[in-house]
């Protein structure tokens, strides 16, 4: 017999299957790992296949010289997911084995963690011959102690004797169940009774469709969610629920924790890399049939999944931007359909992408459209900052912002600051009138670049000077730059300075748990005022903050990026189900110096709909996607000048691609990325925008030209999320 073997290394060269002797006696499934001699060294693979006949000469092939564990660590599901992701993302296949694996695997330490244990097989009866001595005193042994180590047996009577037992089936093989547990505290659920709206969502969500659960904040997904997973249990299948970031978990692991208690598994980043092992073994072993997790859980090795939830769907954590490359969505529909089972894309701010599949039914349409408590949606005050400014206050804060929180500082409630911020990168402003600097071909904002003090386009590379003036109504007071939590903290604590302010940013949580001391903290003190990054405005649960303040809106709308309307939207909705959710009436104060921006009237009448079909409008006119697609072929190189040779090669071949498809390319070019040097690497591209129909064929032709023009350093990417 043949194994299909591919090569755990990341070399170009070894991206493919290679063939290997399975030698007499050696018990080789796929999905194994295995030890194979390759040129003049010895190197781990996967088995992906077994053949009776072998394509190369049998007298040259080579054997297989050791299995690394004796059973599949891969299952066979995940081996068609490999060959799906290798044509989807156009990935090494090594480099997709190993997204489901947990690195403790791959340092080799599986087997001390995996003990094996021996017990007799009582549904078959044992016939020994006299003379198999050291097999009888086995079978005698295990009749008293029940089940003993592998290792121990193998110690005690040899291991031939164990394995020929085991080969004639009259022993059965287990492995060990103890696990390191991360720490978490089990908190309290109410059984609810469902309203008809989660009643409604839960009987329709249950063929293999993928179903678009668009639920206000505080619907009541969660519960929606727990339901449909309590089902599929019942059914005797698994289920993987997905949450976009670490700082969310905490919460939905108690509620899950609480309702399912050992089914649940969790997998996170935030994890050691032990806890991570052990539930992933859980999960393994089918101990656990819950994956609950980020990103990474949907590689989660459960067989027989009833359904697969991915809560926040629009979040961009969903999307792995760095290598290897793919889409959440992507993967979960994969196993969706593997295993027959509903996928369900939660959110209250479903993303424009996913919204159209729902409008040309390619998704189910499920909606939850009020508060599951009964209370309406806080409402949204928007603050016009340019008048702020021209009536004398040119603080980070206006008159309206401030009398509010003094109000609830006089309740003894609690407030949070969103401070918007996103990237490094920021866009000019004039203070006056709001005017804001943008691409007079893509009518997207203009990015400040300081190396080189100029403003430039992102989409299309073009280049304007930076701004002394405001040419729209001549003032001076033009700017680039935003105010960070810090500044925010000190000038709030100038205004308050007898309460408790906490500050959340990726500055205050970079130890394990922080978050969740943080959010502890502000629980247990009122009043208080929370001010945080876009770290505090998705899923928490507090019902003493009554008043939520977005500082400046503008932030995340001004990005140059196709998607950054969209994303106001998302987030001022998310951080405004922040206000409101226990007894007393919930507000939403947002600062902007562009009230008549169209996304702040949708918002603030929480009209999803109004707002999707503008921006479809818009994205539909302007060609981008989800009616376009966008190809980012990034070169990145210690030597410009091998960057941009590389560039030059793979821009001529791309041109002719370009020449053969006419019109379905709308926009080529090459150019310095808006970042020319990230880690001492000079950073050259190449965009395409091109039209749906033949998207797919125009990808493939990149691809496969640029990895055969380019060695490494370079990066192929799809709708990237960023451009810089
Ligand atoms: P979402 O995830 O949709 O934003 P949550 O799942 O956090 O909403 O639910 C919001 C609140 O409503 C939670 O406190 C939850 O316990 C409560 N809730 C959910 N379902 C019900 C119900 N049927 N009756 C009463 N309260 C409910
Ligand atoms: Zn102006
Ligand atoms: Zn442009």
């Amino acid at each position: 017999m043949f194994a299909d073997v591919i090569i755990d290394q990341d070399a170009k060269a070894l991206d493919k299957v290679f063939a290997y002797l399975i030698p007499e006696g050696f018990d080789v499934k796929v999905g194994m790992r295995v030890i194979v001699p390759f040129g003049a060294r010895y190197l781990q693979g996967f088995v992906v296949g077994i053949k009776d006949k072998c394509d190369y000469d049998e007298a040259k092939i080579k054997s297989i010289s050791s299995v690394v564990e004796d059973f599949s660590a891969i299952k066979p599901e995940m081996i068609e997911l490999m060959k799906f992701m290798a044509r989807k993302n156009h990935l090494n296949l090594a480099s997709i084995l190993r997204l489901f694996l947990p690195t403790e695997m791959r340092e080799g330490k599986v087997k001390e963690i995996f003990k094996s244990f021996y017990k007799l097989n009582k549904d078959v009866q044992i016939i020994l011959s006299k003379s198999a001595k050291k097999q009888q005193d086995i079978i005698d042994y295990l009749k008293k102690v029940e089940k003993e180590e592998s290792s121990i047996l193998a110690e005690k009577f040899g291991y031939s004797a164990l394995k020929s037992l085991y080969e004639k089936d009259y022993l059965i093989k287990e492995y060990q169940k103890h696990s390191r547990r991360p720490d978490i505290d089990f908190g309290e659920t109410n059984s609810v009774i469902l309203n008809k709206m989660q009643e409604n969502a839960i009987e329709k969500i249950k063929e293999n469709k993928t179903y678009l659960l668009h639920g206000v904040t505080g619907s009541g997904k969660t519960e929606v969610y727990m339901r449909l997973i309590s089902r599929v249990l019942k059914e005797g299948k698994c289920a993987i629920m997905l949450v976009p970031e670490i700082s969310l978990t905490p919460q939905i692991f108690n509620h899950f924790k609480s309702r399912f208690g050992e089914q649940v598994a969790i997998l996170h980043s935030g994890l050691s890399a032990g806890e991570r092992f052990d539930e992933w073994k859980r999960l393994f072993s089918g101990e656990a049939r819950i994956a609950v997790g980020a990103r990474s859980a949907i590689f989660a090795p459960l067989e027989n999944l009833g359904v697969i939830i991915i809560d926040e769907e629009h979040e961009q954590s969903y999307i792995s931007e760095s290598n290897p490359r793919f889409s959440t969505h992507d993967v979960a529909k994969f196993r969706a359909e593997f295993n027959s089972c509903p996928l369900v894309l939660g959110s209250a701010t479903p993303s424009v992408e996913s919204y159209e599949k729902a409008k040309n039914e390619e998704y189910k349409l499920v909606e939850m459209p009020t508060r599951a408590n009964g209370k309406d949606l806080p409402s949204i005050q928007i603050i016009d900052m340019v008048s702020e400014i021209r009536r004398g206050n040119s603080g980070i804060f206006s008159n309206q912002l401030i009398a509010d929180l003094a109000n609830v500082i006089n309740n003894k409630k609690q407030a949070m600051l969103f401070i918007n911020r996103r990237g490094y990168s920021s866009f000019m402003r004039c203070r006056e009138c709001g005017y804001i600097a943008k691409c007079t071909d893509c009518d997207v904002s203009l990015v400040y670049h300081r190396e080189d003090n100029r403003l430039k386009c992102h989409y299309c590379g073009k280049q304007f000077h930076v701004l002394d003036m405001c040419p729209k109504c001549g003032s001076e007071n033009i700017k680039q730059g935003a105010v960070g939590t810090e500044k925010v903290v000190s000038e709030l604590q100038k205004i308050f300075p007898d309460v408790k302010i906490l500050r959340m940013d990726n500055d205050t949580t970079g130890t394990k748990n922080a978050h969740q001391k943080i959010l502890n903290e502000f629980k247990n003190s009122l009043p208080a005022i929370l001010v945080g990054t876009q770290m505090i405005a998705k899923g928490h649960d507090f019902e003493n903050v009554v008043l939520v303040g977005i500082v400046d809106a503008d932030q995340s709308l001004f990005h140059a990026d196709y998607r950054s309307t969209e994303r106001t939207f998302q987030l001022i909705t998310q951080v405004s189900g922040r206000a409101g959710r226990g007894g007393s009436e919930g507000k939403v104060v947002l600062q902007t110096y562009a009230p008549r921006h169209y996304v702040y009237k949708f918002v603030s009448n929480y009209d999803y709909k109004g707002f999707f079909r503008k921006e479809e409008n818009i994205r539909q006119t302007a060609e981008f996607p989800p009616f376009s697609r966008i190809i980012r072929v990034l070169f990145s190189n210690q030597s410009e000048n091998k960057a941009l040779n590389e560039l030059k090669v793979c821009y001529n071949e791309i041109v002719k691609i370009k020449e053969r498809f006419g019109d379905e390319v709308i926009y080529l070019d090459a150019m310095k990325s808006p970042i020319k040097k990230i880690q001492d690497k000079f950073r050259y591209q190449i965009l395409l925008r091109v039209k749906l129909d033949h998207a797919d064929e125009i990808e493939s032709e990149v691809f496969e030209k640029v990895n055969s023009l380019v060695k490494g350093n370079v990066f192929i990417e799809i709708n990237p999320q960023n451009l810089s």
